[in-house]
């Protein structure tokens, strides 16, 4: 019997190309699921575009792509009049009858196939209504860590059952996902306003109603809080199936091809170990005295290193993504770039995964994404955090404090236009550069863990392996509801 399942990713490259990467997992794993992944256009448009193209030639036959049509004129006007934190469920929501349409469509042209679920985004959760409408259950695919979905359902838990509400302080918090106090200035801004919290919590209610959550984690790396999702009865099943990562360069246009061969011949010509990567995901960047400082740090380490320098967005209010520079001179200072040419590289959008499975990269500067912590560890490269936006402040907390795989620049940096909290300092050259050196020490701890937590990654994903012993728990599930 043929399984059809629905896939519904968020419009953005990490949800999307995590998204993707899970349902190549899955239709690989089990010959009787046949996947439409359902991708949305992000109306203020997205570098997501071209990913999507990669992505759907990439993909394998079982594997349907189908473009959700594009929302008329007045809608689009409309939502994209709504403050920021009001507009992405609203364009969700504008979404559903789209997704109820082409489902009911795919419905009627499969042959024999039975539908066997929706798996939607964790910031798609109306679809949950959709799926429904349909009498199937649905999945919720969290592209971040158990700890930080434990503590979506914690600030939903004080709200609801304590009345309370976490304001920006210095006070730490016994949050049950984690072994160490967590201070509240790692936290997610999103949790430190009203209108964001409302927002978590009308999330965290919804993600309670899924059939069962499927994290993109490892037991072995988040064994608390994972058993502390288990213990709490009003969480749904937890499906650990992770680390799923972008294993192929998904995301290269051909002229990011060429880009790549030019600097996998560079790494190749340094020796092992010896580069740190400097990278901040899709949507970091810095401004002109931020960036004088990270160059003056690369300079006084005296390391070799591979620096993703981005453009800021002109528009900032507009959530627009950072573009690559044309000339690397317009932001840096002059001669930083021929006094550093022997030892140093500087590029724009990176070929992350490639580039941290290269032998001479020693540690990655990062922003802690939840898919480039990923990425990291499962290429055993100890990371020196940098956090900047979504919850990557409480990604860092965990990856310095409760897991001792990096090293620390920063947990609590803030750049995050859509609240106030945003930190107005400047990171100085002093700090990043003693996180460059502490990252780079061949001998630390952070090297000697992240590389352990390496291995027990990828056993994971092997047969009996944790990771693969969960998916196919839910795959079964899966099975068990078209039987129905
Ligand atoms: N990425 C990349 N090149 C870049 C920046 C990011 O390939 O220059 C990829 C990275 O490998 C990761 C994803 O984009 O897979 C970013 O996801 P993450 O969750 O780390 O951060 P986000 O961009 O969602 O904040």
């Amino acid at each position: 019997m043929r399984a059809e399942l629905i896939f519904i990713p968020s419009p953005g490259v990490g949800h999307l190309a995590s998204s993707v990467e899970f349902a190549k997992l899955l239709a690989s794993r089990d010959g009787r699921i046949f996947i439409t992944i359902l991708i949305m256009k992000h109306p203020f448009g997205s570098n997501t575009g071209a990913l999507a193209q990669n992505l759907k030639e990439e993909a394998p036959k079982r594997i349907a792509f189908v473009d959700i049509p594009d929302l008329d004129e007045a809608t689009r006007k409309e939502l994209m009049s709504l403050p920021p934190i009001s507009f992405f469920p609203a364009f969700i929501e504008s979404q559903r009858a789209l997704v109820r349409d082409i489902v009911t469509t795919i419905l009627k042209q499969s042959e024999s196939g039975k539908l066997g679920g929706f798996i939607v985004d964790m910031f798609c959760n109306s679809m949950i209504d959709v799926a429904n409408e349909f009498n199937v259950p649905a999945y919720v695919f969290f592209t971040s860590g158990a700890a930080f979905l434990s503590l979506m359902l914690y600030v939903q838990n004080l709200k609801d059952n304590e009345s309370k509400e976490i304001s920006d302080s210095d006070a730490e918090l016994s949050a049950p996902g984690f072994i160490n106090p967590v201070p509240v200035k790692v936290l997610p801004s999103v949790m430190l306003t009203k209108d964001g919290t409302a927002f978590i919590v009308a999330t965290a209610r919804r993600l309670r109603e899924a059939r069962g959550i499927l994290v993109n984690t490892v037991l072995e790396l988040e064994a608390h809080a994972i058993k502390s999702l288990a213990d709490d009865e009003n969480t749904p099943l937890i499906y650990h199936v992770g680390p799923i990562i972008n294993f192929t360069t998904g995301w290269a246009t051909p002229d990011k091809k060429k880009s790549e061969e030019d600097i996998v011949c560079w790494l190749d010509r340094q020796p092992p170990l010896s580069v740190v990567f400097l990278c901040f995901g899709s949507r970091g960047s810095f401004d002109a005295e931020q960036v004088t400082e990270i160059a003056h740090a690369l300079e006084l380490s005296g390391q070799r290193f591979l620096w993703s320098l981005r453009r800021p967005s002109q528009e900032k209010e507009k959530m627009n993504l950072p573009t690559d520079y044309e000339d690397y001179n317009e932001v840096l200072a002059e001669g930083f770039l021929e006094r550093t040419s022997a030892i140093g590289k500087v590029i724009g959008w990176a070929p992350q995964v490639t580039i941290l499975s290269h032998p001479s990269v020693g540690g990655f500067v990062s922003h802690c994404g939840w898919n480039s912590s990923l990425e990291s560890i499962w290429h055993g490269v100890p990371m020196a955090t940098w956090p900047l936006y979504a919850e990557q402040q409480i990604n860092a907390f965990q990856l310095v404090k409760e897991l001792g795989i990096a090293a620390e620049i920063k947990m609590d940096h803030r750049k995050d236009q859509f609240t106030k909290l945003e930190s107005t300092e400047v990171v100085k050259a002093e700090v990043i550069e003693r996180g460059i050196r502490c990252v780079m020490d061949g001998e630390s701890e952070v090297r000697s863990k992240m590389m352990e937590m390496k291995d027990k990654c990828r056993e994971a994903t092997v047969e009996a392996g944790s990771s693969y012993t969960s998916l196919g728990q839910f795959i079964e599930a899966i099975m068990d509801n078209i039987r129905v």
